[in-house]
């Protein structure tokens, strides 16, 4: 309904990315700026028109149809000779961002399958293991998920493990439980971790296997209703005496804790490009708004309270967006920059909470309404300072970090 004195968000005429188009973006090469430009052509046809229904109806099929969809880049990081695009993590950051500035949901359904659940088998997979899995993943027939976290298991994720897979023969036998499992109702594979063996240091008696979810005993038993990120599935998960075949271990028994670590700051990379992506979203919607509204005769973007506010989101979007290419860039040379990566991670996230926060305060009453995205990214915000790791956690990195590289 059209309504006078209203800025409607229509009115706005909005361009998703119109803040970062490659004329300014001199720090990424060609091709890195046309793959960037592209992505967000496929998001703009593709995403856009669904993200809102996403969100209000917490719509998870509508999701996974897209995800489907999503062909051309579900094999972003599957090897070439796997039939794969074979890209690094940079690439995979130009990816998040864009995603993310469309939908958050659909860039957590994703991440999960094509790079948690991909990543450690094409890092530590055999050769039948790579065929068997990875080609539904890359062409949309399968859904990926990894699973770590279990009630007793959060941030100590690695001690407070207690799903057990007990050897029998040529299985393992795994009874316990994970939660807060992202597409654990709609994925056909986990990436899964469990106890193999209590008698050691947690460290040395962990395993990760591979997951069929039509296992007998798999069962979902919730799923989680979040603040954000709706339409993402995101679920509770028993398991009870499952059966899952020996030659489905991932890497070697009571080796997973490699298999978990391995890759771990390219997925903290990959999420703090999205939330990038979020950021820069509501950053250009409220500079847009602030524009068009006018109270007391002037535009507000003329008032210093509003201006300033997004002045401080640019210096945020900005500069946290070089620091994620060049931290990339580090990690394809093969560099350890964990505390770097920790570091941009708890920044962006932190900084995302704010500007959206800001955003939503420069659009008034329409930022808080479902008449604008801002509530919405508002509420997707908040999940970056919680998972991929904590901000406490991130700074514990960093402490334990800043030790290691310089000493006491
Ligand atoms: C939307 C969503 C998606 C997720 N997706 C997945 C997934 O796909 N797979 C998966 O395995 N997990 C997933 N998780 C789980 C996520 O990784 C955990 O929620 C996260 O690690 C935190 O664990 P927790 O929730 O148990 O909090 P807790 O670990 O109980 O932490 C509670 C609070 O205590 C703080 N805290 C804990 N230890 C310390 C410490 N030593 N010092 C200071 N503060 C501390 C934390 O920072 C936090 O603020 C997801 C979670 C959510 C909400």
């Amino acid at each position: 309904m059209y309504l006078e004195g209203h800025i409607h968000f229509e009115d706005l005429e909005f361009e998703y990315g119109y803040s970062c188009m490659p004329d300014r973006l001199q720090f990424y090469t060609k091709e890195e700026n046309d793959f960037r430009m592209e992505v967000r052509e496929w998001c703009k046809n593709h995403v856009e028109p669904v993200a809102e229904k996403i969100d209000r109806e917490r719509n998870i099929e509508l999701a996974v149809e897209i995800l489907r969809k999503m062909k051309p880049y579900l094999n972003i990081i599957i090897p070439k000779e796997v039939g794969g695009l074979g890209k690094g993590i940079l690439y995979r950051t130009i990816f998040g961002e864009e995603l993310t500035a469309f939908s958050y949901a659909l860039a957590g359904i994703f991440g999960a399958s094509s790079c948690l659940f991909a990543g450690p088998i094409i890092e530590f997979g055999t050769q039948e293991q790579k065929k068997k899995y990875l080609s539904g993943i890359a062409d949309g027939t399968k859904i990926g998920a990894i699973g770590i976290t279990e009630p007793t298991g959060g941030s100590d994720a690695i001690g407070g493990m207690r799903l057990k897979a007990i050897r029998e023969g040529d299985h393992y036998v795994l009874n316990g439980e994970k939660c807060f499992i992202t597409n654990g109702s709609v994925a056909d594979y986990i990436c899964l971790y469990a106890k193999t063996n209590d008698q050691v240091r947690a460290h040395q008696g962990i395993s990760a296997f591979i997951f069929e979810t039509n296992t007998p005993g798999f069962e979902v038993i919730k799923e989680y209703k979040h603040m954000g990120r709706r339409g993402m599935p995101n679920s509770h998960l028993r398991f009870k005496d499952c059966k899952v075949p020996a030659a489905n271990i991932l890497h070697r028994e009571n080796e997973g804790v490699d298999v978990l670590l391995f890759g771990l700051d390219g997925e903290r990379t990959f999420t703090a490009s999205q939330y990038l992506g979020l950021a820069r979203s509501a950053l250009e919607v409220a500079y847009k708004y602030a524009h068009k509204r006018v109270q007391f005769k002037k535009p507000i973007y003329s008032f210093e309270g509003i201006s300033f506010k997004l002045s401080e989101m640019f210096m945020d979007v900005e500069l946290n967006r070089m620091a994620i290419a060049q931290i990339a860039r580090m990690l394809d040379d093969g560099y350890n920059c964990r505390a770097s990566v920790a570091a941009v991670k708890t920044r962006i996230a932190d900084a995302t909470v704010r500007i959206t926060q800001d955003a939503v305060q420069i659009a008034g009453g329409l930022g808080y309404s479902e008449e604008y995205p801002l509530e919405r990214y508002y509420r997707d915000a908040k999940i970056g300072q919680i998972s991929a790791g904590t901000s406490e956690i991130m700074r514990y990195i960093i402490t334990r970090e800043m030790i290691r590289m310089w000493g006491k």
